[in-house]
Parts: structure tokens; sequence; C-alpha cells
């Protein structure tokens, strides 16, 4: 069956996402799509962010019960449910519970491979801004990350979480500024109609 769908790029520098509007009925038709079968991850950019927008969700993160500590990131580890797994943030009534500016970078970038936009090439465009926004961020954690190691500081020794995200919020600002060129070299946004032949359940690829 062939299905037009709607799929839209926002360039909002390291909070950037891709929504698509199949998603809502996604033809895997097991209520959770993609979300069963990832383990979300945030890093030091993702921290940032959460810490000037809803610091609360931080303690939500570290309250999970099945997380996985490092020195920078934390892994939400998926839940086992009726029929597989799901990740912790996600309802079969309503989604995924997190808007998708507190999300982390693959939740914010992945687009199933049964969509497979790249391969569209009056996309190539926003194929070129993730690709180096990809990368940016791989970076600038990894700066992020050793930074706050040279400082002594881990997300492994609770008693020292407050003072490194504290330090994060200074020394974020420090590499992040200025912005990179690329984020002003693209759209803010963009919306794209494609046609395709959807399958249904186990048969559509992840
Ligand atoms: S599998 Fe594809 S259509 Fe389904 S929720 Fe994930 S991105 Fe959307
Ligand atoms: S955080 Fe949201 S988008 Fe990411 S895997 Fe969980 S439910 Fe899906």
């Amino acid at each position: 069956m062939q299905k037009n769908l709607a799929i839209t790029f926002y360039n909002r520098g390291l909070r950037s996402y891709i929504e698509v509007d199949l998603c809502r009925q996604c033809p895997r038709q097991d209520d959770k799509g993609c979300c069963g079968y990832y383990s979300p991850v945030f890093y030091p950019t993702d921290f940032a962010y959460l810490l000037q927008h809803r610091p609360s969700l931080i303690d939500e993160i570290f309250a999970l019960p099945h997380i996985t500590v490092l020195d920078s990131s934390v892994t939400l580890n998926q839940i086992i449910d009726g029929d597989g797994y799901r990740c912790p943030f996600h309802t079969q009534e309503s989604g995924c519970l997190l808007s998708q500016d507190l999300r982390e970078t693959i939740c914010r970038h992945f687009v199933c491979p049964g969509i497979n936009w790249q391969c569209e090439a009056t996309l190539a465009h926003w194929k070129d801004f993730f690709d180096q926004l990809f990368q940016y961020e791989i970076d600038l954690n990894n700066r992020l990350a050793i930074t706050l190691k040279e400082k002594g500081l881990s997300l492994r020794n609770l008693a020292q979480r407050p003072a490194y995200f504290k330090e994060l919020q200074i020394v974020f600002p420090q590499l992040t500024r200025p912005a990179p060129h690329f984020f002003a070299n693209y759209p803010q946004q963009e919306t794209v109609l494609l046609t395709r032949a959807i399958t249904s359940g186990k048969d559509w690829p992840l």
C-alpha cells in the first residue's frame, strides 16, 4: 500500500530534531515502534539543556530503576514489556512522554529505514546538516566529558553530581560560543511530503 507522509526538519542548533507524521500510526502496529528497540543515552549536552529548561527531569532520570551511569552519561535501559521491551519514557497511550527538545540525540534524529528520507536527492541539505550536527555533538560531548574528568568530577559518584552539574553550567557556554557556522546556513524548518510503500507489523524495517 502506498502512503503519503510528511517529514519535518527543525534546525534548532543542538536541540534540532526530525518529526514524521507517520509515527502516530506507526506501521509496526505494536504501539511502540522504534522506541521498543532503543535505550536512550543522555550526555553532557543534554544535561546542559535540561539544567536550564527542565532540571527536574535530571532527577527523574537518576531515579529510574534500570540506568547505567558512567562518568559523563546515563543510559536508560529498556524495561521488559508484555511482548518484548520498551523505553521507560514510552507509554502505549501517548507515546513518548518527553517533548522533542527534552529528548537525547538519537531520539531527536532517528527516522526508521522504512522511511529512508536520506535517499531523497532533494533532502541532501538536511543530510549534510544532521551529519555535521551529529559529529559536532560527539566532539563537544567528548570535550565536555574530558574537561569535567580533569576537574575530578564524575556522575558515578553520587556526592559529586551537584558539583558536576554546577561545573557543566560554567564549561558548556565556554565550549559552545560562538555557535558553529553551519547552524546559520540551513533553514529553520522545512516540511516535505514523501510517498512510501507501507508494510505492516514486523515487515516494516527498523
Ligand atoms: S518505526 Fe518509523 S514510523 Fe514507527 S515510530 Fe519509529 S520512526 Fe516512526
Ligand atoms: S525517550 Fe522517547 S523517543 Fe526516546 S526511545 Fe524513549 S519513548 Fe522513544
